[in-house]
C-alpha cells in the first residue's frame, strides 16, 4: 500500500522503511507539501500521532501514517514523554541538540537510583476520516549515567538494554529495528496492513 508518512524526521523514514516491508512510504514533499508540521500539544502519544495522521491525511487524501514517539523515565513521573523532542528547551524556544537534551537528562536524573525508563511509539493509521487504527509499544530500558554508542538518534546512547548489554545506539539498524518500540509497534502495523489489504 502507498502510505504517506506525517514526519519530518529522515530518521524515522529510515527505520520505518525495513518495518513495513511491502509498504510503499512516502513522504509529505512526495505530494507537494513541504515543511508538513503539526502543533504537537496531545497529553498523549495517541492523540499527537492521531493528530498528525489526521492532518495529512486531509492534506493528501490518501492512506496516512504517523508516528508519536518518546522517551518515559520513571523517576522523572514519565518524562520527558510528549515533550521528549523539546526536553530542555526554555520557553519552547531553541531546541537543544540530542547531545545536550541527553546531557541535561542526566543531569536531572543523577540523584535518583531507579533508572528505569522505556521507549514508547505509537503509530496511528488513517485510511479515510471515519476508519483510523492505532497501535502502541514500548521498549523498557534503564537509563545509564553517561552515554554509549554512535548509532541511532536522540535518546539511544543514554538507554541501556540490559538483557543485551548494550546502549540503543550500539546496535546495528536490523537489531534496534526488531526490538525498538518503533520496531514492535511496527511489526503489529504491519500485521494489521496485510489483514486490511487482504480483506479491505
Ligand atoms: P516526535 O515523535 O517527532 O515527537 O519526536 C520524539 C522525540 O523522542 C525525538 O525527537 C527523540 O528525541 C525521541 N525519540 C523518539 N524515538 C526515538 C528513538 O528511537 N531513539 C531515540 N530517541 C527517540
Amino acid at each position: 500500500m502507498e502510505l504517506f508518512v506525517a514526519t519530518g524526521n529522515a530518521h524515522k523514514l529510515i527505520e520505518l522503511g525495513p518495518a513495513l516491508p511491502g509498504q510503499v512510504l512516502r513522504s509529505p514533499a512526495d505530494a507537494g507539501i513541504e515543511g508538513f508540521d503539526v502543533v504537537e500539544d496531545g497529553a498523549t502519544f495517541l492523540e499527537n500521532a492521531v493528530k498528525k495522521a489526521v492532518a495529512l491525511h486531509r492534506l493528501v487524501g490518501k492512506p496516512s501514517l504517523a508516528d508519536d514517539s518518546g522517551l518515559s523515565v520513571r523517576a522523572l513521573g514519565g518524562a520527558p514523554g510528549v515533550l521528549s523532542a523539546r526536553y530542555g528547551s526554555i520557553d519552547g524556544r531553541r531546541k537543544l541538540e540530542a547531545a545536550e537534551r541527553n546531557a541535561y537528562l542526566l543531569a536531572n536524573m543523577e540523584a535518583h537510583e531507579d533508572r528505569a525508563c522505556a521507549f514508547v511509539c505509537c503509530l496511528v493509521l488513517v485510511l479515510a476520516e471515519d476508519r483510523v487504527f492505532a497501535v502502541q509499544e514500548t521498549c523498557p530500558g534503564e537509563l545509564l549515567r553517561a552515554p554509549r554508542g554512535s548509532g541511532g538518534f536522540g535518546y539511544d546512547p543514554v538507554v541501556y538494554l540490559p538483557e543485551l548489554g548494550k546502549s540503543v545506539a550500539e546496535l546495528a539498524i536490523g537489531e534496534k529495528n526488531r526490538l525498538s518500540h518503533r520496531g514492535r509497534a511496527c511489526a503489529r502495523m504491519a500485521a494489521l496492513l496485510a489483514e486490511l489489504e487482504s480483506r479491505p
